[in-house]
């Protein structure tokens, strides 16, 4: 069957088309059909791109006024008859979305029906930036495609195993019940993906048989303490601000400086939310960048901002290591993933090098070569083995998509 993946922003649609059914989730032989990006709605220059294995990249720049012109979009380049993959919206037979808050609704991807979709809404406003242009998604794909079952997979789910003294902050217990202030967790998906491949390909190992703490370095960054598959603590909470320092949020911070720098700066809430968000962690801390490869140039170049950047960032990451080996009572593997955990040698070695106490032997050789597919960086023999592998978020979503249609509507999956 063909699912078509959709995560819908605030200002961005991203699409993938995904071949699939329950014996190529079976056999790993899911075929991405084509990937696509509508970027920028509702500004000037919106561009649409589209790109399919032996087909030349499609690229345009329509007016897309808003969400409902961006979704027009996504179905014209799919269906387009030189660039697209397919001759008509009938020939999908699945959605699969991403909604990144399920709050304590949902443990697990469902099928989304009028209930669910009133479960979402009650979580707009746990997830403001998010959600509501997630459901909006939902809705206008389903004008398209009102006889296909459209399935919600959360950000959050994965975490939703974490045990009360690890969600709980240490609030009076009354923001809990009235107002569900608590840890949530974000990236579940990667995390997921990450305890998929590592059970099935670098471990080798059952996933009930292992502890593992992965590592998703982004542009949003988290990490995950995870024992027998489930997660039991994560670095973002309550919102994605909290936890490792991050492209532009700075992450863990004492929370009376929220009060003190509102007050110093005369600002509004708004203003103070944005520095945090927007103006802080590597791009903050360097003055000039979040973009890790362009941090990673500079520092070498022996700009002193970079590398305090840099340093700040892998300390914290090492920091969490320590914490989260301690919450496990050890681990046996650590997992590297997203665009700098996949891809910065010099981060990982930042970050894993004179651990050898905590079990930790770092390959500096392997961290430099490791194959595009993933592989290894601790040395042979270390006691906890370290890896970097790819994610492949949207395929969790296909996947999902895939086992809650089998596993009949509206039930949770299996
Ligand atoms: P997002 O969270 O938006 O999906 P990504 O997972 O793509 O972001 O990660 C973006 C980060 O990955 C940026 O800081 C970028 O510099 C870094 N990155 C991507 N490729 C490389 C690379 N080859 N070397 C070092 N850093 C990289």
């Amino acid at each position: 069957m063909k699912v078509l993946v959709l995560n819908v922003g605030s200002s961005s649609v991203k699409f993938v088309l995904i071949e699939t059914s329950v014996e190529a989730i079976d056999n790993e032989n899911e075929q991405k059909l084509g990937r696509g990006l509508v970027d920028k709605i509702g500004i000037a220059n919106a561009t649409v791109k589209f790109t399919a294995p032996g087909k030349a990249p499609y690229v345009s720049t329509p007016p897309v006024w808003d969400h409902a012109a961006a979704i027009k979009q996504v179905i014209t380049v799919i269906t387009d008859p030189e660039h697209g993959v397919i001759k008509d919206p009938s020939e999908i037979d699945a959605v699969g979305h991403r909604i990144v808050h399920g709050g304590e609704y949902f443990a697990q991807s469902v099928v989304i029906d009028d209930n669910v979709a009133e479960k979402i809404t009650e979580c707009f406003e746990l997830a403001p930036l998010h959600n509501p242009h997630n459901l909006k998604g939902y809705q206008l794909m389903k004008e398209f495609m009102p006889y296909v079952p459209h399935v919600a997979v959360f950000d959050t789910s994965f975490h939703q195993t974490m045990p009360r003294h690890a969600f709980l902050y240490a609030l009076p217990y009354s923001t809990y019940q009235k107002y569900k202030v608590r840890r949530y967790g974000f990236h579940g998906t990667s995390h997921r993906y990450m305890v998929y491949s590592l059970e099935k390909h670098f471990a080798k190992k059952s996933r009930c048989d292992f502890k593992a703490i992965t590592v998703h370095l982004g542009n949003g960054c988290s990490i995950t303490a995870i024992d027998k598959g489930n997660s039991v603590d994560t670095s973002m909470g309550f919102t994605p601000l909290e936890g490792l320092i991050m492209g532009t949020r700075c992450g863990d911070i004492d929370p009376a400086l929220v009060l003190y720098l509102m007050a110093q700066e005369e600002i509004s809430l708004n203003e103070m939310n944005t520095m945090m968000n927007k103006y802080s962690g590597l791009a903050g801390l360097s003055g000039f960048s979040n973009d890790v490869r362009e941090l990673s140039e500079e520092m070498m170049k022996g700009n002193e901002r970079a590398e305090l950047a840099l340093r700040a960032f892998a300390y914290r990451v090492r920091k969490y290591i320590g914490s989260y080996m301690a919450a496990l009572d050890g681990a046996d593997y650590i997992a590297f993933t997203g665009g700098i955990g996949e891809n910065s040698v010099l981060v990982r070695e930042m970050v894993m090098e004179n651990l050898d106490r905590l079990g930790i032997v770092f390959d500096r050789e392997r961290n430099a070569n490791v194959p595009s597919g993933g592989g290894e960086i601790s040395a042979e023999g270390s006691p906890v083995r370290v890896f970097a592998i790819p994610t492949d978020e949207e395929l969790v979503i296909a996947r999902d998509t895939v086992r809650c249609i089998a596993a009949s509507k509206n039930k949770p999956c299996p």
